[in-house]
């Protein structure tokens, strides 16, 4: 599922491509198989022009000129492509002398609607040990599920929740409550250091599914996890383990020995 510096990734090939471009040929998906977006939305598109794309969490906002955003989510593997053609696409549109297509074959993504209720983002200057000790206090849910909830903090999924937890060396299912203030600031500063180094990569592409940018590239953070999809942990060379249970039904590698 695309996070944070997935979407982020996303955002920049298609601010740097279609910005200042007028939108026209909106198309919708088979409304048999895609909810259709609301028409708010469609009428905002059509004729509008491209001033950015902006990123909040896990969602894309396409502002328009003089007629404000269309919220994107891509759910569980949408893909907005440029000028790729295909079976699912749930949306397209043209920009210029490019088809923007918004593949969602397995229909977990979004066009329009409200933003929901986020929680801070992870790489604002202002998020800080402290921001995260806010959100952790008093809480007795796993620190990897509180760190996956949008709500609480956005951005964040199972890849980089897990490779976060490695770098600052906490175990998934520790009650979030439970982490000392030294273990707290070392959490806050490796959330920033994973998803920085995973935008600076392009995200992650983790198998034949998986993420691709707008152009086809896929990512190279998959090069660099320690434990997510990892047998050896990528730091001692140890087994990596599952949790007794899954954690916010997701499976939740983890290194027992660099982890505590
Ligand atoms: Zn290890």
């Amino acid at each position: 599922m695309p996070e944070l510096p997935e979407v982020e990734t996303v955002r920049r090939a298609l601010d740097a491509r279609l910005r200042g471009r007028v939108v026209c040929g909106v198309a919708v998906g088979r409304p048999t198989f895609y909810r259709r977006p609301p028409a708010v939305a469609l009428k905002a598109l059509e004729g509008g022009r491209v001033a950015g794309w902006r990123r909040r969490g896990k969602y894309l906002l396409l502002d328009l000129e003089g007629r404000g955003s269309v919220v994107f989510h891509l759910g569980m593997s949408g893909r907005l492509t440029i000028g790729k053609d295909g079976p699912h696409a749930r949306l397209s549109f043209r920009a210029g002398d490019d088809e923007i297509f918004f593949h969602d074959a397995r229909r977990f993504g979004r066009v329009g609607g409200p933003l929901p209720a986020l929680g801070p983002e992870p790489l604002d200057p202002g998020f800080d040990a402290s921001v995260l000790r806010a959100v952790l206090r008093g809480r007795s849910a796993p620190v990897k599920a509180l760190l996956m909830d949008q709500r609480l903090i956005a951005g964040l999924g199972n890849i980089y929740a897990s490779e976060a937890l490695h770098l600052a060396g906490v175990r998934p299912a520790r009650a979030g409550g439970s982490l000392t203030r030294a273990e707290t600031a070392s959490l806050a500063a490796a959330c920033r250091r994973v998803l920085e180094l995973g935008v600076s990569l392009g995200g992650s592409t983790l198998d034949d599914e998986s993420f691709l940018d707008p152009l086809g590239r896929p990512g190279r953070m998959q090069e660099r996890v320690k434990v997510y999809g990892r047998r050896a942990c990528g730091t001692c060379g140890g087994p990596v383990r599952d949790t007794r249970r899954p954690i916010g039904g997701r499976s939740s590698p983890h290194c027992p020995r660099c982890q505590s």
